[in-house]
């Protein structure tokens, strides 16, 4: 019997779980494993965004037998998370061959797109490949001369994707200096609820990745996206770097690019993040496990005012990892100053009691590292 897409969605989501538990506990564990790694498969891009410093109009797409090889380098390091990002990632022919080379290491596949040349075949293809999440970015409701990653333009395919795809799927929108209709953000956002996705909001960073703050009336949207995130594990809640940003201020964070965040460009180098090439530059097939120690420890001076929130939210877990209940208490904490009514989940209690508060803890860790396969010391 067929089984249809809402059911094949629910059960992907469950097996999903399971491996961001997995990719949790590894992280717990291993101080120097990558939790995320960002690829590029192709530089080119169909669009030209007037703010964009990650693309070009001409360079072809990475071959298949060198991405399989940077995917293969990223598991044997341990990485938990790969996101393929561009350029445009459906510009490559062989995109869903990379996805799955991904999910065969038991990874966790995320895309980054445009999402402009969805398509019925696209979205199939995406969902036999396992792909596990589609990011797509749209900028406004109109499109204008700095950005066509628009609602209005894009509306039709993601109602399909609403329909078909069996992945998670979260709209991101953008906030912050240059942003010509702030209030864009919440018709985005309030659309993307309405068609099940998650949505997100960003705020804008310059060609250093760092951000200026929000004006008053742009942080009130900020936080009106924000209220209408309710799933506790979702990284949007590991946003306390974003609240500082929003009111100018600076994060005192240990950045960890480099080592558990990686960003490896369309050569194969691997670079701090999509801002920050060049540093340290060096090709993926030799990184080794001695710089990934020597970039954990690392001082970037762009740290404070970066807006690069993926990495922050990695460096959360080695925030977690070194004052677990601190960050669980904050975590809730600060969700209950948005939402008076929030109740702990019983999944988050349960971590809580299993990691932290009782006798038995260390036992429980070792339990829980040997369910997952996960190598100990
Ligand atoms: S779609 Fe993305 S990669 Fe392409 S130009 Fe716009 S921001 Fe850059
Ligand atoms: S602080 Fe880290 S993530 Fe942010 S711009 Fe610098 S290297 Fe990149």
């Amino acid at each position: 019997m067929q089984v249809g897409i809402p059911l094949r969605r629910k059960l992907r989501a469950v097996d999903r779980r399971r491996r961001e538990v997995r990719m949790f506990a590894a992280a717990m564990q291993h101080r120097t494993r990558p939790v995320l790694a960002q690829i590029v498969p192709i530089r080119r891009c169909n669009l030209d965004c007037g703010y964009c410093n990650e693309y070009d109009r001409t360079s072809a797409p990475v071959p298949l037998p060198e991405m399989l090889a940077r995917v293969d380098k990223l598991a044997a390091l341990g990485t938990s998370i790969i996101t393929i990002s561009g350029g445009e990632p459906l510009l490559h022919p062989q995109l869903e061959d990379i996805i799955g080379r991904i999910r065969a290491h038991g990874a966790i596949a995320t895309l980054i797109s445009n999402a402009y040349l969805m398509s019925h075949e696209r979205i199939r293809a995406l969902n036999d490949a396992g792909l596990d999440y589609l990011q797509i970015s749209i900028d406004n409701v109109q499109p204008d001369d700095t950005s066509m990653k628009s609602l209005r333009v894009l509306e039709r395919k993601l109602g399909w994707l609403a329909r078909e795809a069996e992945f998670s799927i979260t709209i991101n929108s953008v906030l912050g200096a240059g942003v010509r209709h702030p209030e864009d953000a919440l018709v985005v956002a309030r659309h993307a609820r309405s068609l099940g996705f998650n949505s997100t909001v960003g705020i804008a960073h310059d060609g250093g990745g760092q951000s200026r703050g929000l004006s008053e009336d742009q942080f009130h949207i900020y936080q009106d996206i924000r209220k209408m995130e309710t799933g506790v594990f979702s990284f949007a809640h590991f946003d306390r770097f974003q609240e500082n940003l929003a009111h100018g201020l600076p994060n005192a964070w240990h950045c960890r690019a480099g080592a558990r965040f990686l960003y490896i460009c369309e050569d194969g180098l691997v670079h701090w993040c999509s801002q920050q090439r060049g540093h340290p530059g060096i090709p993926l097939a030799d990184y080794s496990q001695a710089d990934i120690e020597r970039e954990y420890a690392a001082v970037k001076g762009c740290a404070p005012f970066c807006s690069i929130s993926c990495v922050q939210q990695t460096a959360m877990l080695d925030q977690i990892r070194q004052d677990p209940r601190g960050m669980l208490h904050d975590l809730v904490e600060r969700r209950r100053a948005t939402d008076p009514g929030f109740r702990t989940p019983v999944l988050l209690r349960f971590l809580a009691w299993a990691f932290l508060d009782n006798r038995w803890a260390g036992a429980l860790r070792g339990a829980f590292a040997r369910l997952f396969g996960l190598r100990t010391g």
